[in-house]
């Protein structure tokens, strides 16, 4: 039972009761003075053209300005800290206008409410961190599943609306945490089912099992031999460069034949794909060239007779230079480790040169569906097809977004690129998310906009407002293109 004092929050669908003093669930609403408030300020961003500081209080900075609160070109209002509006049909908090080159502009802005969410992670390394479609668990809880291995990296997929609504009320929750602090720029620890453990951040390097990723692959063990055989040529008789998905033998190798490398009589173990291009040479793991082993003689069988020779010399390689031996061949035909020719040295410091920082990309990939369609307008479909026809630019944060095609606005970001602590929660569980529509006003008000909502952006500042200088490598979100101009309508 509420108490007198007490308020109903009913920006989402939790509807709490907030006693003066105290936040609801979220922390995100509180109960200011008997004023229901949003607690974090509201965030607009400045083009970079410089405040001087990356935060500034926007009253302590508007006392230099010349009475015109904001300079509607240079400022642009995100949904960060702007509120939600529940249930869908109430027109989104703010629908700010601007102009853009003399055209009447409107930016939409609300902090959605996301249970279709989740995150695609991509992990910079070659270390196997579990087999395709393992669960992936935080705190013990399942968040989500390894998905496909990439060039150098690996994918998970977090999140979705399955592990937020479709399991235990713990999974859920986890889940929800779990994205959150991945999306806010925090590190989460995940444990896969038969693999590693690994602490993900957003732009860090991963740990897996303990040991910090330095750098990624400078290509699959065939790309290796293609860049690097020149270099060997007339060094070494020999080089494997080891790889769980494809390792290079340069004899056999394309790059080797055209260069006249002499063959060797090598003999690898694994599946031959095509020639100096092996498969499955081992299991993979965590140790040379994303497989198992730490011994590389290992993946190799006798060498023939008829071909080797005494004195031949073998380089062997991972495809990020970590991992390496030089090794004779005996009167017998057997490798015998030898310490790394200088020579060769030049060219297994030129791979791991080559291999960029490792890193770990977050992105948020979330569906606007009910609540922030029929914020937009009394029509939601007209929005969706406007995003289609590229009228209506889509931004989170005043980060670019990429939109699926097909059905829907279905978008994902990079969350490096959004302001810090963009993202927060509620508990039914689902992530809260900015998103913000920028299209000509014109536009708006032919696809059923909330014209008789549309506020100037002075009209909303109050000392709850932040200015951060925008990304400097986002492109500005007001900038006139097809799309915040509205060309293709003209
Ligand atoms: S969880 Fe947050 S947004 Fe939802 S009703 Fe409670 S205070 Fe409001």
């Amino acid at each position: 039972m509420a108490s007198d004092d007490a308020i109903r929050c009913d920006a989402c669908p939790v509807l709490c009761y907030i006693k003066p003093g105290r936040t609801g669930s979220c922390d995100r609403y509180a109960n200011h003075q008997g004023k229901l408030i949003r607690v974090d300020p509201h965030i607009l961003l400045d083009q970079a053209v410089s405040r001087g500081n990356s935060v500034v209080p926007f009253l302590e900075n508007s006392e230099q300005w010349d009475g015109n609160i904001v300079r509607s070109t240079e400022s642009f209002v995100t949904a960060i800290g702007a509120g939600t509006t529940y249930p869908d049909y109430k027109p989104a908090p703010f629908i700010i206008s601007s102009k853009v080159d003399g055209v009447d502009m409107v930016t939409v802005v609300t902090e959605g409410i996301f249970s279709y969410c989740g995150v695609k992670l991509k992990i910079d390394t070659d270390r196997h961190l579990g087999p395709e479609r393992s669960v992936v668990r935080a705190q013990g809880e399942a968040v989500g599943h390894v998905t496909t291995n990439e060039y150098g990296s690996q994918m998970l997929s977090l999140g979705g609306v399955r592990h937020l609504t479709g399991g235990s009320r713990s999974e859920g929750t986890v889940t929800c945490e779990t994205l959150l602090d991945l999306c806010n720029g925090k590190p989460a620890e995940l444990e896969i089912d038969d693999g590693a453990k690994v602490t993900v951040q957003a732009g860090k390097p991963p740990v897996v099992d303990g040991v910090q990723e330095e750098r990624m692959r400078v290509g699959c063990g065939s790309a290796t031999i293609g860049m690097f055989a020149k270099q060997w040529f007339g060094k070494v008789d020999e080089v494997v460069v080891v790889d769980d998905h494809i390792t290079g033998v340069l004899s056999e190798h394309q790059a080797g034949k055209l260069l006249g490398v002499r063959e060797t009589g090598i003999k690898l173990r694994g599946r031959r794909s095509t020639p100096g291009r092996y498969f499955q040479v081992a299991e993979p793991g965590t140790a040379w060239g994303g497989t198992n082993i730490r011994n590389p003689l290992s993946i190799l069988g006798p060498f023939n007779p008829k071909k080797a020779w005494s004195g031949l010399r073998l380089l062997m390689v991972s495809t990020t230079g970590e991992h390496y031996a030089y090794f004779e061949l005996d009167d017998q035909l057997r490798a015998m480790e030898k310490e790394l020719p200088t020579e060769l040295n030049n060219s297994v410091a030129r791979i791991k040169e080559n291999c960029e920082p490792a890193l770990c990309t977050v992105m948020f990939m979330g569906g606007a569906g009910g609540s922030l369609r029929a914020g937009v307008t009394e029509n939601p479909v007209s929005l969706t097809l406007s995003v289609r026809d590229a009228l209506t630019r889509v931004t989170c944060g005043g980060a670019p977004v990429y939109i699926w095609p097909g059905g829907g606005i279905t978008f994902m970001v990079d969350v490096s690129r959004m302001p810090a602590n963009a993202f927060g929660y509620v508990p039914t569980p689902a992530i809260v998310a900015p998103i913000e529509f920028t299209l000509r006003l014109s536009n708006y008000a032919k696809l059923g906009g909330y014209v008789n909502e549309v506020r100037s952006l002075a009209s909303i500042s109050s000392p709850g407002n932040e200015h951060r200088d925008a990304h400097p490598e986002n492109p500005w979100p007001l900038a006139s293109t097809d799309a915040a101009s509205g060309r293709k309508n003209k």
